[in-house]
């Protein structure tokens, strides 16, 4: 019997053999969106349950509560350090995919005089990785997605993503634009001054986070120790897969420093 097992295990070994790495690739891509959507979800699930039990349900959750989202792409590339051409604002960091970047601060893309075309003075649209490099600086542009090794044993991808944490902050205040007051009535969360200060969530801090997957078949998240270490290599070598610890673990997250840059909107990272 023992027999018959091994020479199975063999057969399967010689004949079903893996798939190509671009399939391979494609099935890891369809997990990660999975496990970031899980942890969206999750956050926006504790969310909900908190205001569920908050006393002032109908207003505002409880005090304190904090919360991450999370922002990846397969073909997403994060920008870092991106000065506006039009107001010389600079965005600590962004997310490009393929469409154009709008600068958040003073609001281009502006209508060309000239042709009439919208134009955008941070990226221009279709940009691939090599002209964002030459744009920005290579050390300013990180793809979301890198493939890290496939060359023996399982797919191995370095996976990077923006964090955002957002926390209650009941003093918080907004404007109201006029015109929405004379459609809805919010005489009793109104001030005399026309600020909404019913309290709401607020961008706390943000993060780009860096972390390792193999693949094989499922998806495993490598530890944060050997991310530092592929991290600390030069030109990204990936540690002896021998020193590894596979299982749920933490990214290593670098801090975005928006006090650096005091011209920037909030909602520019
Ligand atoms: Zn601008």
């Amino acid at each position: 019997m023992r027999c018959l097992l091994s020479l199975a295990a063999v057969a399967c070994i010689v004949g079903c053999g893996r798939a190509p790495v671009e399939k391979q690739e494609q099935a890891m891509q369809d997990l990660l969106f999975l496990h970031f959507d899980n942890l969206n979800n999750e956050s926006e699930i504790e969310k909900f349950d908190a205001k569920r039990s908050s006393p002032a349900k109908d207003v505002v959750p409880p005090l304190g509560l904090t919360f991450s989202t999370y922002m990846w792409h397969p073909q997403g590339v994060i920008l870092s350090n991106v000065r506006c051409a039009a107001c010389e604002a600079r965005h600590p960091v962004l997310v490009y995919r393929s469409e154009p970047l709008a600068c958040t601060v003073c609001g281009s893309p502006d209508r060309d005089k000239a042709s009439g075309k919208m134009t955008a003075p941070l990226v221009r649209g279709q940009l691939q990785r090599p002209d964002l490099e030459a744009a920005f600086g290579k050390n300013n542009v990180k793809a979301m997605f890198e493939r890290v090794s496939a060359e023996k044993g399982d797919l191995v991808a370095a996976v990077r993503y923006v964090r955002r944490e957002w926390v209650f902050d009941d003093r918080a205040s907004v404007v109201i634009n006029p015109k929405a007051l004379e459609t809805t009535p919010a005489d009793s969360l109104q001030k005399p001054d026309s600020y909404f200060s019913g309290g709401f969530h607020r961008l706390d801090a943000a993060y780009v986070a860096t972390t390792l997957f193999m693949y094989d078949g499922d998806l495993n998240q490598i530890d944060r120790d050997t991310v530092a270490r592929y991290l600390a290599s030069e030109n990204g070598v990936l540690p002896e897969a021998k020193t590894w610890r596979v299982g749920p673990a933490v990214a290593v997250e670098e801090p975005i420093r928006p006090w650096n840059a005091p011209r920037l909107g909030a909602r520019s990272f």
